[in-house]
């Protein structure tokens, strides 16, 4: 018999530490076509109801998809599109998935991340691509691990496009940039974004100094000059600069190899960032959503070593170090436990991308995604 775990109500008192007595008591069912028989409850404290559906990933959908599949569909350089033909279901419903896909994996990430790689060395690198026109670059910005290649957080960044172009081109250009608004510094912030995050999960010792691995772009080197991890070290808690030439080979003795191997996995698994491809994403929001939902899947599912034995099967998170029984529990319930922003305490890195506030340049500054109330609850 299922039995509420707490009321979802966030302004209730039930709803981080329910009571011990009987807080809820039945109150009726109703009947629908995707679910069956939904049981409601009525919640002793604030008196308001709520059901079975309240708590399942799937609240306020009308039909059931496997999320396990689309997942997997998604990370396989599937377009929105594609996959809204393989569902016979819209583009708009394949998004809403997504979007919950993403929303459930920012909950399982960042209640595991502070567990895996510690103590290994850390890349940072931009990915470089482009939403909605290729006078809106986008640089986002990706942590992960040297050797264990798990990825912490994702950040993002609108520029403006450089390099040479056609009178055509450029009076385009002029006349899409007379209305949009560009954050200022904006990579650096993406940078720091990242630094928040280490400052809080990552621990550092006297023998395991933060061993951060970037390009040399100085908005890098400005960022951490002026952040409270290096500003408050200690003899304890160190940390160490590298900084690598882009134009050193692409090889696996690079110290930027693990953020070199993902841009490459990351081009080829999502179809809006292929190169040279009519198929690239629109909203910001929407495509660090989609990111978001193929950093868990790279972290959680997909094996460390594709050329390795078929029965070394470890996943990325295994390899920095994660229970492999505590990652399979933490995905049933991924996939089944609706998770609730009000009972996470998440970073601005995190919580921009289930918020969907990604800075959108075109649109000024602000995404045209509204949030459904159930997101934000
Ligand atoms: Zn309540």
């Amino acid at each position: 018999m299922f039995v509420p775990p707490f009321c979802p109500y966030a302004a209730c008192a039930a709803h981080i530490r329910p009571p011990r007595s009987a807080w809820w008591a039945h109150a009726g069912h109703h009947s629908t076509k995707a679910f069956g028989r939904v049981n409601r409850f009525r919640c002793a404290v604030c008196g308001r109801t709520f059901s079975t559906q309240t708590f399942s990933v799937d609240y306020y959908c009308k039909r059931v998809i496997a999320y396990i599949r689309l997942e997997r569909l998604s990370a396989s350089a599937m377009s929105i599109r594609a996959l809204g033909r393989e569902y016979k279901a819209s583009c708009a419903t394949i998004t809403n998935r997504i979007d919950r896909l993403s929303r459930q994996g920012v909950a399982l990430h960042t209640s595991l991340r502070k567990e895996a790689g510690q103590g290994e060395a850390l890349c940072f690198d931009g990915l470089v691509s482009f939403e909605r026109s290729q006078d809106f670059p986008a640089d986002i910005g990706i942590s992960i691990t040297a050797h264990s290649r798990f990825v912490l957080g994702l950040s993002h960044a609108t520029t403006r496009r450089s390099g040479r172009l056609r009178p055509g081109q450029k009076k385009r250009q002029e006349r899409r940039y007379s209305s949009a608004t560009f954050e200022k510094r904006a990579i650096q912030r993406s940078f720091s974004d990242h630094l928040d995050m280490l400052h809080r999960d990552w621990a550092t010792s006297t023998t395991r100094p933060l061993v951060l691995i970037t390009d040399e772009k100085p908005d890098y080197a400005r960022a951490l000059r002026r952040h409270p991890l290096y500003l408050s070290q200690s003899a304890e808690r160190r940390c160490a600069h590298v900084q690598i030439p882009s134009t050193a080979p692409r090889v696996f003795a690079n110290p930027l190899f693990a953020s070199n191997y993902y841009e490459r996995e990351v081009r080829k698994d999502q179809a809006q960032h292929h190169r040279e491809t009519c198929c690239f994403a629109r909203n910001a929001a929407n495509d660090m959503n989609r990111l978001y939902a193929y950093l868990v899947w790279h972290n959680y599912s997909k094996r460390y070593s594709i050329k390795g034995p078929v029965h070394k099967t470890a996943t990325h998170a295994e390899v920095a170090g994660m229970a492999a029984s505590a990652i399979r529990a933490a995905r049933v319930t991924m996939f089944g436990e609706r998770a609730f922003l009000s009972r996470l305490k998440l970073l601005p890195i995190d919580e921009c991308i289930w918020k969907k506030t990604v800075h959108q340049a075109w649109s000024g500054g602000r995404g045209r995604v509204k949030l459904p109330n159930y997101a934000v609850a």
